[in-house]
């Protein structure tokens, strides 16, 4: 199969005739609509439904079983029943039920690719260049179950020997957001499928049929019944609670708010299980007097605009040596001017609807607040009136340190630009947050870059480039941007626990 890039270039996105109506129905209608439990597609103990809204037209495209508490924990007793098999399944065998879901996804990029873009909005090249992304997670992941390695050494003073194994650390729940439907699911379940752990999966209710259409492709690929158990809901907290509540629930993984990560440590503090936060971020992006600008310009539409702003990845906030400032504003707003807001089913449309009313009206609040404060608008700044919540690509100058937009994720597509005079003023700026995610640097000086490498408190950094994900990185924050790290080798060693063997020498 041949290789893709794993994320968009929002520049030379491929053009395809728009899908019709006939298409959008067809790759709805494929979709499961049941809960997945236990290897089965089942209606919810209450038998209710919600419905999944499209967001570019505010009209429903299908209707999903509500899970409840009940069904949660029937997701739970199928993961527990399933872990003690799953556990000892030969890795090869798990690395071989990765590879076949990579392939079906890749072979079904294009229907995945349209089911997304049609729950979620963002135009079509971009959700293919998500699935990609998703996909090569399982690949990633495929390569590193069969490489899960313990040591053996002798103790310091001759009198024991040592070994150390490394054994899946039991039944999992996974919570993901709506903004990357598949791809923060599969950065969970890739490495816990090749560790060995079993799962319950919560999507988020905004967008859960592209997860659904996941576990039937799972099921397809030879994952065995009870391993992967999906449960959407509108009722999380009712749903996930009890979850965590249960002693035989070992961890939990969140991609999601910081607001709602903080409440879920809270609960698994309470059983000691092991957490992997992946939360809020809040990225500075960084422009030095030396930077070569047309390269920033390029990595600043890339690291805004990616997602309509909705990545916890996004830059929202930038800080640009006051010499080039103005010019820096200028040609960022002449890029996101040209581009096209539609329907992401369109060919040439590059910048979707955000996911919902309530994201829109806080995203035109915070260009508010700091238009009040005394910012300019280079462009945009407004909502498009009519059918679907479109909000114009958006460039603020002269924002003032204490407008709300440089301390808030933004979560849309404006771009908030402020002035530095030296080095240490940048660092100091960037780092003045509770986030640590990424942060985005644009220089030309090696010495500089190190240096101000050095002194970023994130997890991330794109240095003159506009993106950092790839399955092979250890992606994730520090400080209030979470903990532990989804992808790369360092992304199985959250599904795995050390056990220690003393004998005597
Ligand atoms: P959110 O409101 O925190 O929701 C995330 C998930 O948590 C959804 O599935 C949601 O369910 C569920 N949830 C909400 N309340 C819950 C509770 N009390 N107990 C258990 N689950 C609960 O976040 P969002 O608005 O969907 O996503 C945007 C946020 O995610 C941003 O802050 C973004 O930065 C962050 N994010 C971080 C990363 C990363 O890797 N660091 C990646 C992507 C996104 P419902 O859908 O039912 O609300």
């Amino acid at each position: 199969m041949e290789s893709r890039p794993a994320l968009p270039t929002l520049a030379g996105m491929p053009t395809a005739p728009a899908p019709t109506a006939a298409d959008e129905r067809r790759v709805v209608s494929a979709v499961p609509s049941g809960l997945l439990v236990g290897g089965d597609w089942r209606s919810g103990a209450s038998a209710a439904t919600f419905d999944v809204e499209d967001p570019s037209t505010g009209d429903t495209l299908a209707a999903v079983a509500n899970g409840t508490p009940a069904d949660g924990m029937a997701a739970l007793d199928a993961a527990c029943a399933a872990q003690g098999d799953w556990a000892v399944t030969p890795p090869r065998e798990r690395s071989e039920i990765l590879r076949r879901s990579y392939e079906l996804i890749m072979a079904r990029v294009d229907d995945l690719a349209l089911l997304m873009t049609l729950e979620m909005g963002k135009p079509l090249a971009e959700s293919r260049s998500e699935i990609t992304y998703a996909a090569e997670f399982f690949r990633w992941f495929a390569e590193e179950a069969v490489r899960i390695s313990g040591r053996y050494s002798g103790s310091p003073d001759g009198g024991s020997r040592m070994i150390v194994m490394r054994e899946p650390v039991g039944p999992c729940v996974l919570v993901t957001p709506w903004n990357f439907p598949l791809a923060m699911g599969t950065r969970k379940i890739g490495p816990a499928v090749a560790a060995g752990c079993t799962m319950v999966m919560k999507p988020a209710q905004q967008t859960p049929l592209s997860m659904l259409a996941l576990g039937e492709i799972m099921s397809e690929a030879g994952l065995p019944a009870g391993v992967l158990n999906i449960v959407p809901t509108t009722s999380a907290g009712d749903v996930v609670g009890p979850l965590l509540a249960d002693p035989r629930t070992r961890k939990i993984s969140f991609t999601g708010s910081t607001e709602v990560g903080r409440g879920l440590l809270a609960q698994a503090a309470q059983n000691v299980l092991r957490t992997s936060m992946e939360l809020g971020g809040n990225a500075p992006f960084l422009v030095f007097a030396d930077a070569d600008l047309d390269a920033a310009v390029d990595g600043a539409v890339l690291a805004k605009m990616r997602n309509v702003g909705e990545a916890c990845t996004a830059a929202n906030r930038f800080h640009v040596h006051s010499s080039v400032a103005e010019e820096f504003a200028n040609r960022l707003a002449d890029r996101l001017a040209g581009m096209v807001v539609g329907r992401g089913t369109e060919p040439d449309v590059t910048v979707g609807p955000l996911i919902d009313g309530r994201q829109r009206d806080s995203v035109a609040d915070l260009v508010e607040d700091a238009v009040d404060r005394g910012a300019k608008v280079v462009t945009g700044g407004e909502r498009v009136e009519g059918a679907g919540y479109y909000y114009r690509p958006t460039v603020l100058r002269d924002v003032p340190a204490g407008a709300r937009i440089l301390r808030q994720e933004v979560f849309g597509p404006v771009a908030p630009v402020a002035t530095f005079d030296g080095d240490d003023e940048a660092v100091a700026a960037a780092n003045d947050t509770e986030f640590g995610l990424v942060a985005y640097v644009f220089t030309r000086d090696l010495a500089r870059a190190m240096s101000v490498c050095e002194r970023l408190e994130t997890g991330m950094i794109g240095l003159n480039r506009g993106v950092v994900s790839n399955p092979a990185a250890p992606f994730g924050g520090v400080k209030q941007s979470g903990v532990g790290r989804e992808g790369g080798a360092e992304g199985i060693d959250e599904y795995l626990e050390e056990k220690y063997i003393a004998m005597p020498s």
